[in-house]
C-alpha cells in the first residue's frame, strides 16, 4: 500500500476559466486523483507549482508512489539552477468537488510582471499545474488552516483582494450564531463578489480605484475600532511588546520565527504570519493581505485599542515590490 503525505502533489488541468469581475478569475482545475483533495476549506493555503518557460516541470519525485515529504521535496527544489527551478507560488483553494474530481482557485490578476499572475491570465483548458495541498488519504492532518477563533463567535475580518477567497470561503463556512464585520479593499467597486454569510455578519466591500493598498481598509478598521470600542482611543506611547508566543512567520515554506516587534518584522525581509494558537475570549480578529497594511491594522487594534494580540490572527499574503519565494 502506497503512504501519502498530509499535504500532497496533485497534476491538475485547467478545465474552465471564469472572469468573475475585473481582477478576479475563478480557475477550476481538474485531475483523477482531486478525488483525493481534503475538503476542510476555511483558509486553507495550497502551493501552486508553476510550468518552467517550456511548460514543463522539474523531476522533484512528487509523483512516485511513496509520496514525499514537502521538506524533502522543497529541498529539492531549491538546490535547482535558477533556470530549471520553476515559480511557486501561495493561493487559497476556494472550493472543492471531490464527487467531480474538481477544484476552484480564484486568481487576482494583479498584471504580467508575477508569475502566477501572468500564468492565470494566459491560462487555457488544457493547461498543466502542479497544486500541493491537503490529501483525505493521509492520516495526518495537513495543517495550513489558520482560522482557529476557539470559542469566539463575535468575529473581525479584514484584507485586500488577495484574501478576499479565504474571507469568503470562511464567512461561507461560518456556523449562523457568529456575528461581525469583514471589510475586504479590492482593486476596483466592481470587483465585490458574491458570497454567503451568516446574517449577524456584515460584510463591506471597499474598491480601490487606483489609490495605494490600505487606502480604504485601513481607516475603516480604525472606524470599526471607534464605534467598537469608545473610549479605546490611542494609547500613543505604549512600547511594542513583541510577537505572540507561538508566533510563526511563513516566508513560503512555513519557516519558524523569531520573535521581533512589529516595527522590526514589518522592515525585516520575513513576510509577517503572526497567529495565535489558543484563543479564549469572545471576540476574534483575523487579518491577511499585503505585509504592511495587516501590519499597520494589527498594530492599531493591538497597541491603540488594546485588543489582547492573543486574539488577533495577521498574515502578510504578500508584499508590495517583492517577489515571493
Ligand atoms: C496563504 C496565502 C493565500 C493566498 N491566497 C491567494 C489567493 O487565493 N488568490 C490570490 O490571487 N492571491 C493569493 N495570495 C497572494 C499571492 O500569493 C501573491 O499575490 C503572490 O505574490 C502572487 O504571485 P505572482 O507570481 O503573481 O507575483 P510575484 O512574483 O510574487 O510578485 C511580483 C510583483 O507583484 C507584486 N504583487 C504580488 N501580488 C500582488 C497583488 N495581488 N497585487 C499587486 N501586486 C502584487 C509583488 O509585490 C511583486 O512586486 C495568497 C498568499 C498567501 C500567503
Amino acid at each position: 500500500m502506497t503512504s501519502r503525505q498530509p499535504y500532497d502533489a496533485f497534476l491538475t488541468r485547467v478545465l474552465r476559466i471564469t472572469q468573475l469581475s475585473p481582477h478576479f478569475t475563478r480557475i477550476t482545475f481538474g485531475g483523477d486523483d482531486l478525488q483525493h483533495f481534503g475538503i476542510d476549506g476555511l483558509d486553507q493555503r495550497i502551493k501552486l507549482l508553476l510550468p518552467l518557460p517550456d511548460g514543463t516541470f522539474p523531476e522533484l519525485g512528487l509523483f512516485s508512489d511513496e509520496s514525499p515529504a514537502m521538506l524533502d521535496w522543497y529541498r529539492k527544489w531549491r538546490e535547482l539552477p535558477d533556470d530549471e527551478r520553476n515559480p511557486i507560488r501561495t493561493y487559497t483553494i476556494r472550493a472543492v468537488r471531490p464527487e467531480l474530481a474538481e477544484i476552484d482557485v480564484d486568481f487576482v490578476l494583479h498584471g504580467t510582471e508575477g508569475p502566477a499572475s501572468a500564468w492565470a491570465q494566459a491560462a487555457t483548458p488544457g493547461d498543466e499545474l502542479i497544486i500541493v495541498g491537503p490529501d483525505s488519504r493521509a492520516q495526518e492532518p495537513a495543517g495550513g488552516i489558520e482560522w482557529n477563533p476557539g470559542p469566539a463567535r463575535r468575529v473581525l475580518l479584514a484584507g485586500d483582494e488577495t484574501a478576499a477567497p479565504a474571507i469568503c470561503a470562511i464567512l461561507e463556512s461560518l456556523p449562523s450564531d457568529f456575528t461581525g464585520e469583514a471589510f475586504i479593499e479590492v482593486p476596483e467597486a466592481g470587483d465585490a463578489l458574491e458570497l454567503s454569510h451568516p446574517s449577524g455578519v456584515t460584510v463591506t466591500w471597499l474598491g480601490r480605484d487606483g489609490a495605494p493598498h490600505g487606502t480604504f481598509l485601513e481607516p475603516a478598521i480604525a472606524e470599526w475600532g471607534a464605534r467598537r470600542l469608545p473610549g479605546a482611543g490611542a494609547r500613543a506611547g505604549d512600547p511594542e511588546q513583541g510577537v505572540v508566543a507561538g508566533a510563526r512567520t511563513d516566508s513560503g515554506a512555513n519557516a519558524d520565527a523569531d520573535a521581533s516587534t512589529d516595527a522590526e518584522a514589518v522592515d525585516s525581509d520575513e513576510v509577517l504570519w503572526d497567529v495565535p494558537e489558543h484563543v479564549v475570549g469572545e471576540d476574534y480578529a483575523w487579518l491577511a493581505g499585503e505585509a504592511g497594511v495587516v501590519t499597520r491594522m494589527r498594530r492599531h487594534l493591538v497597541r491603540d485599542l488594546g485588543i489582547d494580540r492573543k486574539a488577533v490572527a495577521f498574515m502578510g499574503y504578500w508584499r508590495i515590490g517583492r517577489a515571493e519565494g
